[in-house]
């Protein structure tokens, strides 16, 4: 549990890929950032999977010493998709259960590079803080530049008018996750909700 300022960071959310990706690299970075983690006590808490990025975070914090909470849906852990070691599985009804759960246990977002749940998960997380429905930070580990395509994106969005300056910067990017991390933690989202 840490304290920043006015408000305490004890648990982080990690979206990341079912997949390892095609370099070292970004396996190497879901490792970083979960021995981090586990080392500065903070609790993970992921969709409980056994394989890609998602396993190895998992395995990375609880070989440092953490806690991680997965949660994942009856439907993937039927199939035996689901980490068997960690601290506590969840399993939930469906993948809307899931995600309300884990933005339940968390005090803030981040995506490891992914795939489409990955970006679709992480865009939920910041949409529910750009509305105002929670206040917690969200930030992605842009190894190798992964998600460099998706900020621009956003910065188009904030050029043609679809996206609030405010709200664009909400989204924090870091190549180093120890960096992002403190980044994180430090940081509280804007009052200024999307129809405010
Ligand atoms: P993707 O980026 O498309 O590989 O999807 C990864 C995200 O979707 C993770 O953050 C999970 O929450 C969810 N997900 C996809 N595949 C699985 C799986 N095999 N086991 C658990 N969760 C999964």
């Amino acid at each position: 549990m840490e304290w920043y300022g006015a408000h305490m960071v004890g648990s982080i959310c990690v979206f990341c890929g079912s997949n390892s990706g095609n370099s070292r690299r970004y396996l190497e970075a879901a490792q970083e950032l979960g021995e981090l983690l586990g080392r500065r006590g903070l609790r993970l808490v992921y969709g409980g999977g056994n394989c890609g990025l998602m396993g190895a975070v998992a395995d990375a914090c609880l070989s440092a010493g953490g806690s991680v909470t997965g949660v994942i849906p009856r439907a993937l852990a039927d199939k035996d998709l689901a980490h068997g070691g960690l601290t506590e599985l969840r399993v939930v009804g469906s993948m809307h259960e899931r995600k309300a759960t884990m933005a339940d246990l968390a005090d803030a977002f981040i995506a490891l590079p992914g795939g489409l749940g990955t970006f679709e998960e992480f865009f939920e997380a910041a949409t529910w803080t750009q509305l105002g429905l929670h206040r917690k930070a969200c930030g992605v580990v842009n190894t190798a530049g992964y998600f460099d395509g998706l900020l621009a994106l956003a910065d188009r969005a904030v050029a043609d008018g679809f996206l609030r300056p405010q709200h664009r910067d909400m989204l924090l990017a870091d190549e180093r996750p120890a960096r992002l991390l403190d980044r994180l933690v430090a940081y509280t989202p804007p009052l200024l909700g999307k129809w405010s």
